[in-house]
């Protein structure tokens, strides 16, 4: 039997700055290159979607100007159902701005409110000063079992902070992460990640792809074992290659 993963890509028309949408190219690509059919489902304002037929889902990062065209649509119309989902283990990964939206709410720097779905149990205020630049982050080991260092690039206003209900996805080793307050970045919730980590995020960290991957097979498949391995030399050289840079330029 072929094993197949759906993807719901919130919003590609409205949130996807910094290259995002390579996050579902990567996740798309690798699929294949293992022969796991994959598609992928674009979630538009006013869409219906099923989101038990969906193993991951994907939201990338907008301006404040865009999170507000869609906050409302977002909450109201996809709000509860994808809460349950997330509560269920639905595979998630949202960037910046979706990241803000899976949280209780991101309280602009212009001073308007936006919602969000409260699957995240994270808040954010806009800043004066946005947070901009490389960033390296550990992984906390009880992601996947190992810790390991994921390479990005931050631009945003919004401070987000954590409530008790969520832990962070890793601890900034370069750069500012969640406020450029406590040193963590990122939340995780079950299987649902947030992060402020453009990049694209996921070709230059094929582990935490993988790790989506992995965790999506399982839930739809069962214990499937490892994902089959790919040849990563190029993508985990240029990975190391930055965090040694950047660690060096923060020295
Ligand atoms: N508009 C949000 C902020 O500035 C998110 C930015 C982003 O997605 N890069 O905090």
């Amino acid at each position: 039997m072929t094993q197949q993963l759906r993807i719901a890509h919130l919003y590609p028309d409205h949130m996807n700055i910094y290259g995002d949408r390579g996050n579902v190219i990567a996740l798309q690509q690798r699929c294949r290159w293992r022969g796991i059919a994959c598609e992928v489902v674009p979630v538009g304002p006013g869409a219906t979607v099923d989101w038990a037929g969906i193993d991951i889902v994907f939201f990338g990062g907008g301006q404040d100007s865009g999170q507000a065209l869609i906050a409302e649509d977002f909450v109201e119309r996809q709000g509860p159902a994808l809460r349950a989902a997330i509560d269920d283990g639905l595979v998630m990964l949202a960037i910046c701005g979706g990241y803000q939206l899976l949280g209780h709410y991101f309280l602009t720097h212009a001073g308007q409110r936006l919602p969000g779905i409260g699957a995240l149990d994270v808040y954010t205020v806009g800043g004066k000063e946005r947070l901009i630049g490389n960033v390296v982050v550990e992984t906390n080991p009880d992601l996947s079992g190992r810790a390991f260092r994921l390479v990005g690039f931050e631009n945003h206003s919004g401070r987000t902070y954590l409530g008790a209900g969520a832990r962070p996805l890793g601890r900034v080793l370069v750069g500012r992460g969640n406020n450029g307050e406590d040193g963590m970045e990122g939340a995780v919730y079950r299987n649902a990640i947030g992060c402020y980590l453009h990049g694209s995020l996921l070709p230059k960290n094929p582990q935490l792809a993988d790790h989506l991957i992995a965790t999506a097979l399982r839930r739809r498949y069962g214990d499937v074992g490892c994902v089959a391995p790919l040849d990563d030399a190029l993508e985990l050289r240029a990975q190391q290659v930055m965090v040694e840079r950047m660690l060096r330029v923060r020295r």
